[in-house]
């Protein structure tokens, strides 16, 4: 793996002070392994307990809006969740862009306040199985990337992407390796073309049921640099295989 793995935890609507044993424990993981980057993403609620009850590993937040400040009921804006000791945020992800109709076009203007105050971001991509079926999984993410991506001058350093078949997403479906190294490649590919040199330090993340079991295999496929992870995130048990599984990657 030629860039430093990235290994983020999704919890979504998940968790309450009383999981933050499991952050910790998680924690003590990370610092075992010290050549992974770990990340969790808990919901608002607990982005800064998490942030104060860990030190090895970065918090973020599942989202923020694309505004700084305003009559927006229920958002957060990408300040407070920097105020609130977040050092990065996912945007674009599927169950934002199903669930709450988020567009490329907002979800590059969240990217692009997350970049301004100073936060990593997580640009998420990825097509339906009905896409895929149609053979048109490259073309859509192509599309995906061409409107979310944050412009050049942003903060490329601070971007990731990832890719997150939806099919996959919470199923205990993967692709094929084959399948993830032809979409990550495409990816690298588009980044390359959006952002020149710097497109190359992009870390390309694959997002869709990983697990302890699957995760060595998955994180050696071609130009994935990480993964974004959900349900196997909840716990330190599992998601510490995963970290250790990326570690093996690079330790060999
Ligand atoms: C996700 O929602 O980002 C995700 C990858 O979920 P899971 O790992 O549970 O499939």
């Amino acid at each position: 793996m030629a860039l430093r793995p990235y290994i983020v935890g999704n919890w979504k609507m998940n968790g309450t002070r009383a999981t933050l044993a499991e952050a910790r424990a998680i924690d003590r993981a990370a610092a075992r392994h010290p050549a992974v980057e770990v990340a969790l993403a808990p919901p608002f609620t607990l982005v800064m307990a998490m942030a104060e009850a860990v030190q090895e590993i970065a918090v973020g937040g599942q989202d923020c809006h694309a505004k700084p400040s305003g009559a927006f009921t229920g958002d957060v804006a990408a300040a407070q969740l920097a105020d609130a000791g977040a050092r990065f945020a996912i945007v674009g992800h599927s169950e934002r862009r199903t669930l709450h109709g988020e567009g490329d076009g907002l979800v590059r203007a969240k990217a692009e306040a997350a970049l301004a105050e100073g936060l990593g971001v997580i640009v998420c991509v990825g097509e339906t199985e009905a896409e895929r079926d149609a053979g048109q999984a490259e073309a859509v993410v192509a599309s995906q990337l061409a409107g979310s991506l944050p412009g050049a001058e942003a903060g490329v350093e601070r971007v990731s992407v990832a890719y997150e078949p939806v099919w996959a997403i919470g199923t205990g479906r993967v692709p094929s390796l084959d399948d993830v190294g032809a979409m990550h490649r495409a990816i690298r590919a588009h980044l390359a073309a959006a952002y020149g040199a710097a497109g190359a330090g992009v870390r390309i993340l694959y997002g869709g049921s990983v697990n302890a079991a699957n995760a060595l295999e998955l994180l050696g496929a071609d130009e994935v640099s990480g993964a974004l992870v959900g349900g196997a995130s909840l716990t330190a048990e599992s998601f510490s295989a995963i970290i250790a599984a990326a570690a093996q990657r690079v330790e060999g």
